[in-house]
């Protein structure tokens, strides 16, 4: 955010269905996060309603490939030239997303990556940011190091001392030799375990597909889904449990469940802070108040994804 340029008093168009995390970065900067509601059924920022909230303060869209679909990029990256703004994507979920034979997070000025444990590939913590301009990549490492000038990086390397000068204030957000070490060896992971979990999300289609529940929309022709997390709706009238219900009921046959996530403007301290209020975000809040994310992970076995799907159908019983 900072190497985008934001300043206090500067704009950020964002969505409501997603980590806090997002909305935080925004606002450590001084800038305020505007929020635009998501599409009912991919659960990305909505192009078409992000007109309405540009003004002369927007300095970026921040868009995050919500459970590894790709936005719709066409659109976002029309938006962005147009009002000549900066393009930051969240692809926390989108390792492996692409869009129109496009990586992910190649689109904008900035792609922000998390190795964080809930991710495809973790190194316990940490993440990575991709920049378009090579003077941007070089702001973001004397950001993460204290500010120091880019050379301190290598300042007690094999070929002697290097003097370093502090440039501006910065942070101690550097990644651990550790962590990369980990990470190095994850990276051969990112296809197998994808196809796994492809193979697994296509065995819950199936075992769903008569279930009074909503299931994750087809993939976009001419994409490629991460399969980061699958998530079904539980709207109470048709499946006769409530999310809650649901979510209990499946803590009991001892099936690990989460929730991605309840909409931003349900928290107490954006409400306090900027005023949001949840039902002016519609799609947004009846998501976050249906949605429940079933197991997926290249290690479920077979038997696991069993277990799973006679849980979920001892529940929910057939429409
Ligand atoms: C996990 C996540 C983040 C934060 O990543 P960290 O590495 O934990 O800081 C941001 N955005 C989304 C959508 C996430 O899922």
């Amino acid at each position: 955010m900072l190497a985008a340029g934001l300043k206090p008093g500067d704009e950020v168009i964002t969505t409501p269905i997603t980590f806090c995390a997002t909305i935080n970065a925004i606002i450590h900067t001084g800038a305020k996060p505007v929020l635009v509601d998501v599409e009912p059924d991919t659960m990305n920022i909505d192009p078409v309603q992000i007109q309405a909230k540009i003004n002369h303060k927007t300095r970026a869209i921040l868009p995050v490939h919500f459970a590894g679909r790709p936005c719709n990029m066409d659109a976002l990256c029309d938006i962005v030239q147009q009002h000549d703004l900066k393009l930051i994507e969240d692809c926390a979920h989108a390792i492996e997303t692409e869009y129109k034979g496009q990586k992910a997070g190649t689109f904008g000025d900035f792609g922000c990556f998390s190795f964080y444990v809930t991710k495809n590939i973790v190194t316990g913590e940490g993440g990575m940011v991709m920049s378009r301009s090579e003077e941007d990549a070089a702001r973001i490492k004397i950001l993460a190091l204290h500010g120091m000038s880019k050379d301190a990086w290598k300042r007690f390397g094999d070929e002697g001392y290097k003097h370093y000068k502090v440039v501006e204030c910065g942070f101690k957000y550097n990644m651990m030799d550790l962590q990369a070490a980990i990470g190095i060896h994850q990276l051969q992971r990112v296809e197998p375990y994808w196809q796994r979990r492809q193979e697994i999300w296509q065995t819950y289609n199936e075992a769903f597909a008569d279930l009074p529940i909503e299931l994750p929309p087809e993939v976009e022709a001419e994409t490629r889904h991460a399969y980061h997390l699958y998530t079904v709706m539980v709207d109470e009238e048709k499946a006769g449990i409530s999310r809650d219900g649901f979510l209990n009921a499946m803590t009991a046959e001892n099936i690990g469940v989460g929730v991605h996530y309840l909409g931003i403007p349900e928290h107490p301290y954006y409400q306090q802070t900027f005023d949001w209020k949840p039902e002016d975000y519609p799609n947004a809040m009846r998501i976050g108040r249906q949605t429940v994310s079933l197991p997926l992970s290249a290690k479920l076995t077979d038997e696991d994804v069993e277990d799973v799907i006679l849980a979920v159908k001892k529940i929910i019983k057939h429409g």
